[in-house]
């Protein structure tokens, strides 16, 4: 027996309790940060050599934390990249963790991993890469990034004994996501940053490579092109850029945390004809395919290469790798050595609902972008910056400060009413500070929308 588990029926049913209270409630309180040293002292330490009981430990989450959070899912929370796991999707998260599945290798994850491949296949169709591309599921965008850049650059040094010892280059534009930043530095590779938020075509992306230098042009292995801004939903080329990277021989990586969820939209999915052509995508389930986190997922044309570049070996590990054992191994293809099966609430919830469900959620993710987009055309006192593009909607109140969005912020906020930040866009030399709407939550409805326009007022 093991001697943690002791008051275990009640303490069941009260965290049952509280979950479906949660998941069923679709305007959850729009809570807001308090100071460390204000929650200490409402909280009191709740770590003791005796404990302080589940009670009261949940008493206090209740009571106090989960009002210094902002739920994510709420439908006027138009901030960052919203959320909006599906209720059966949160349901399957907890018997994910309830099963204990090591999902790491096919040995002792099959059961697991088996639902997240089927779940993965989907993703897989919705690129329209070329049989043989799979993928596995990574804690988020930043590390599918991670290891689809550690992919291509071992690749890159594999190809050529010459690239081994060189730092290797990758291009991308200002729109990247700043992830792509993070992660050459802990690859130590350089970035050279094409100097547009606008969609990047084929050709800037030709003439940036044919203005390198010889050594420069030795290093340069990866060109990463975002298929959906997080700060505007721009589409790059991806043809274009697809072009310019196979004349080149660069491993060319789709960036698609936020905006792959609308492959699976009708509407839209012409914008991102070429990712077919792509050596890696980046999606995250837990952006717009309505997962919780954390949840995010990297394919790849060849695997392989992933595998090469990725595989851990140790002694101790061989037997995952025997042949009694032979199966898919996702820890294999990215950068996570035991990893939970975090496909799994996605597979429930795709099987459940049937993938004609997510499509219509997602289109009406882009529809609200172009009523809000219909909405700020017609009311005089604010205008459009760009047309809407996939989910976000970018405008600006006239006469506006950058201090004027941020009050209006910090009063919605407070208020309980709805969490909508300020962003930058760059207009020539200039950023401008303004207003951005970022739909994911398919219960938002034109009522919040018309709403926090009234609070520009
Ligand atoms: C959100 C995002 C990321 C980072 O993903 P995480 O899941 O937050 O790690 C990367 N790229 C793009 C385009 C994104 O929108």
């Amino acid at each position: 027996m093991h001697n943690l588990d002791i008051d275990l029926v009640e303490m069941t049913m009260d965290v049952m309790k509280y979950s479906i209270n949660r998941i069923t409630n679709r305007n959850p309180v729009l809570g807001a940060p308090k100071k460390e040293e204000e929650l200490r002292k409402i909280v009191g330490e709740t770590i003791t050599p005796e404990g302080i009981g589940g009670e009261n430990a949940f008493q206090l989450f209740k009571d106090v934390l989960s009002r210094a959070i902002v739920p994510i899912d709420h439908p006027r929370h138009l901030a960052f990249v919203p959320a909006s796991p599906t209720k059966a999707a949160v349901m399957f998260d907890l018997v994910t963790s309830a099963s204990s599945i090591h999902g790491a290798y096919w040995m002792e994850g099959a059961g697991g991993i088996f639902c997240e491949n089927e779940a993965m296949k989907w993703l897989v169709e919705l690129t329209q890469m070329p049989e043989g591309a799979f993928g596995v599921f990574t804690s988020g965008g930043t590390a599918a990034n991670l290891s689809a850049m550690v992919t291509a650059r071992e690749h890159w040094r594999s190809k050529d004994e010459s690239n081994q010892g060189e730092k290797g280059l990758m291009i991308t534009s200002i729109g990247a996501h700043s992830s792509i930043k993070a992660m050459a530095k802990v690859i130590d590779v350089d970035v050279l940053l094409i100097n547009s938020e606008d969609r990047l075509t084929g050709e800037e992306l030709q003439n940036t490579i044919d203005g390198l230098d010889p050594h420069q042009r030795k290093r340069l292995f990866a060109v990463v092109a975002t298929g959906g801004t997080t700060n505007a939903g721009i589409v790059d080329d991806l043809d274009g850029i697809a072009s310019s990277c196979n004349k080149e021989e660069v491993w060319f990586h789709v960036d698609a945390a936020y905006g792959g969820g609308a492959l699976a939209a009708d509407s839209v999915r012409h914008m991102f004809n070429g990712i077919e052509r792509s050596d890696s995508v980046t999606i995250d389930p837990h952006k717009w395919l309505f997962s919780p986190y954390d949840c995010g997922a990297v394919i790849y044309r060849n695997p392989e290469l992933a595998r090469n570049a990725h595989a851990q070996e140790g002694s101790y590990l061989d037997i995952f790798k025997d042949e009694g054992a032979r199966g898919f191994n996702p820890s294999e293809y990215q950068i996570q050595l035991t990893r939970r099966v975090r496909g799994l609430p996605l597979w429930f919830s795709l099987a459940m609902h049937g993938t004609d469900r997510y499509k219509e959620a997602i289109e009406r993710g882009i529809e609200l972008a172009l009523i809000a987009g219909k909405m700020i055309e017609e009311n005089p006192l604010v205008e459009l910056v760009r047309e809407p593009s996939l989910s976000c909607v970018l405008f600006r109140r006239k006469g506006w400060t950058p201090e004027d969005y941020k009050n209006w912020t910090y009063k919605n906020h407070k208020a309980g009413f709805a969490l909508v930040t300020p962003t930058k866009w760059k207009k020539g030399d200039e950023f401008e500070t303004v207003a951005r709407f970022c739909f994911i939550n398919p219960d938002t409805t034109t009522k919040d929308i018309q709403e926090i326009l009234d609070t520009m007022e």
